[in-house]
């Protein structure tokens, strides 16, 4: 053996990090949790598994919330709220900063517990998740005392349910509870299925605190108690981090119920690296882009897109860099990758790969040996496959990465944009304007450049398409959690359809046909059908004739919107001159839109025209 094969087969050892005061709090809760609501921990029942993805062994057993359950958690809510949202914002800064102080003080037993509960290693869950997840609620304790004076006009929406994955449990909790409580609101919580553990740690946080019950309360449970929080009439706001699949199931379902919505969803991240990049960072981009958290993040860096001049080379450093990537025990502080969160996950993403295989490609894995127990992962690397291979354009959330090479920037921008989903990217080059001129041009909603998965509770991070919508983090997390106080008023002015409208005269159809015409591409069009629809005021009469519009002028309304997409290139201050104009429009003519608005809608003149001027404003 040389010494180069000595060093390579070095067996380094463990250095596992000790569980025992994880494994003791779970003992003192005899390992049985009920719900956390109005304060108090419920008793348990229906029991499911909260087990350890690294072994295999059960945790915890766990409460499988029932709408009963969930009717409770949201009266406690309710019944909180007046209060809670009544406080000065210096007074909710005051808990929040309780609540990051008693996580900082038991970070430790924060860390382990959500390694043993996810499987993700010590090393991230140590030094990101929780220092993460503390300075979010600090940061959001600044925005409750700024609350005031930064968001005038706005009120808290009321009860939010929220529903987070397993991927990042306890930062995902601090992601939606933190800036809800700030803005006034109180919330009902369901963690994941797989990873409540830390969720229920959070309540006995809240209890220390001093917190007032029933502001935070946590239903755990599978999608069922999901479904239930999102049907609830008494709920005024869903945040919900997950797949594009369930994001859209609650799209649905929350359609036309009046109440607000935020979705984090899917992502199947591009990383660009051009020929000009410092290639040994890029390799390390890669690695902490789709390898942290065995690739279980949503903004993983999953797609790697090499200019064409440097892809050999790229890729030849890369698989000796994946070769060196330790997979192993989760609470080994010298691992680089844990166990994969449940035996299901894994066997998604097996049937993933099986799919992909029969697309064909390259397929190669990292030399490095699995732990005999448990649910691993290798890290794998696809290369040699087409843009529309489904490997490239699904989410397989684990730690498979798939290589593609482009020619120039326009074609690494194409590719990078050819994706259902828009989560977030990662630009590599030395040239400072080839990176500003490639950045603007990605759909993706948070966008990095040299480096990769960099977050900060002061930034909002969200997505694009079918990523979902809503931010979190920064300002505009918190407005995710405000409304405008006038809506409050607003909801029966639109609702209500007074008795004194159904009386109101309608104007008749005229003889002569004013059918009015569409608007596509700055101008007024026919309807391709020629056909037209009645528009009835609320006594059933018609008042009016617009187009009945087809196909044809859905796709040339859709063509002559992507053309107008260089509005976004416009400066943000000639676009507020235009949006000015438009609104001095409105103004000039608010009479006539009141009018209108009567007729169709029979709401009062007064209320029409507020209407009006709600929109000027
Ligand atoms: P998931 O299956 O969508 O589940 C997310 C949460 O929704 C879980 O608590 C789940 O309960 C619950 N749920 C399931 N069905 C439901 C329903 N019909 N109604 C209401 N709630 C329901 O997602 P996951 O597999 O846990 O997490 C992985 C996904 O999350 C990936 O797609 C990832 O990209 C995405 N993610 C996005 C972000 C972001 O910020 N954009 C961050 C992290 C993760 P159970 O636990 O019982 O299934
Ligand atoms: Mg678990």
């Amino acid at each position: 053996m040389d010494i180069k094969e000595i060093f390579e087969n070095l067996d380094y050892g463990t250095a596992p990090e000790d569980a025992k005061q994880a494994q003791n709090w779970l003992d003192e809760q005899g390992r049985k949790f009920g719900h956390f609501i109005n304060g108090e921990f419920t008793k348990p029942s229906k029991l499911f598994t909260s087990n350890n993805p690294a072994n295999g062994n059960e945790l915890a057993k766990i409460s499988n919330g029932t709408k009963q359950d969930v009717n409770i958690a949201v009266k406690a809510a309710n019944e909180a709220f007046p209060k809670w949202s009544a406080l000065s914002g210096f007074e909710r800064a005051k808990y929040l900063y309780a609540i990051a102080r008693l996580i900082q003080k038991n970070a430790r037993l924060f860390a382990v517990l959500e390694t043993l509960d996810n499987g993700k290693p010590i090393r991230e869950s140590r030094d990101a998740d929780i220092p993460l997840t503390i300075r979010h609620f600090y940061h959001h304790a600044g925005w409750a005392q700024h609350l005031t004076k930064e968001f005038p006009e706005q009120v808290p929406y009321g009860v939010c349910g929220q529903i987070i994955p397993w991927n990042f449990p306890l930062l995902m909790l601090a992601w939606k509870i933190a800036p809800a409580l700030a803005a006034g609101n109180c919330v009902v919580l369901k963690p994941a299925e797989y990873t409540p553990l830390t969720a229920l740690l959070f309540a006995q946080i809240c209890v220390a605190a001093g917190l007032p019950k029933g502001v935070v309360n946590i239903v755990t449970g599978d999608g069922t108690t999901g479904a239930c929080i999102v049907e609830h009439d008494d709920i005024d706001k869903i945040a919900f981090t997950g797949s594009t699949k369930v994001g859209k199931i609650i799209r649905k379902a929350t359609a036309g119920t009046g109440k607000g919505l935020s979705l984090e969803l899917g992502g199947k991240s591009p990383f660009i690296v051009f020929e000009d990049a410092d290639i040994d960072s890029a390799i390390e981009g890669v690695v902490d882009a789709i390898w942290f958290n065995q690739g279980e993040v949503c903004c993983a860096g999953s797609r790697l897109l090499v200019q064409e001049s440097i892809e050999q080379k790229f890729l030849k450093k890369l698989k000796v860099r994946m070769d060196k990537l330790r997979v192993g025990s989760p609470l080994d502080k010298s691992i680089d990758i844990g166990a994969i969160v449940d035996i299901a996950q894994v066997k998604n993403i097996q049937s993933l790969l099986e799919k992909g295989k029969e697309a064909g490609g390259n397929f190669y894995e990292s030399k490095g040996k699995l732990p005999n127990q448990g649910h691993y992962i290798k890290p794998t690397l696809i290369s040699n496959v087409s843009p529309s291979h489904p490997l490239v354009q699904e989410e397989i959330f684990g730690p498979i990465l798939v290589a593609m090479s482009f020619r120039n920037p326009d074609e690494a921008i194409a590719l990078a944009n050819n994706s259902i989903f828009g989560l977030a990217a990662s630009v590599w080059s030395e040239n400072l304007n080839l990176a500003l001129d490639i950045v603007p041009r990605l759909k993706a909603g948070v966008i990095w450049v040299n480096c990769a998965t960099q977050f900060d509770a002061s930034v909002g991070f969200g997505g694009y398409k079918q990523s979902g919508f809503g931010r979190e983090g920064g300002a505009e997390g918190m407005s995710a959690y405000l409304k405008p106080a006038f809506e409050k008023k607003l909801k029966p002015q639109i609702l209500e359809k007074s008795q004194s409208a159904k009386k109101t005269e309608a104007s008749p159809i005229s003889t002569i046909d004013k059918t009015a015409k569409m608007f596509i591409g700055g101008k007024q069009v026919r309807g391709d059908s020629g056909y037209s629809l009645d528009v009835k005021n609320t006594s059933g009469q018609n008042i009016a004739q617009v187009c009945a519009g087809n196909r044809k002028d859905i796709r040339n309304a859709v063509e002559a919107a992507r053309k107008g997409l260089s509005w976004g290139d416009k400066t943000a201050h000639l676009r507020a001159q235009i949006i000015y104009y438009l609104a001095e429009n409105l103004d000039y003519r608010k009479d006539e839109f009141a009018t209108r608005i009567s007729q169709s809608t029979g709401a009062s003149a007064t209320k029409a025209k507020r209407e009006v001027e709600l929109s000027i404003e």
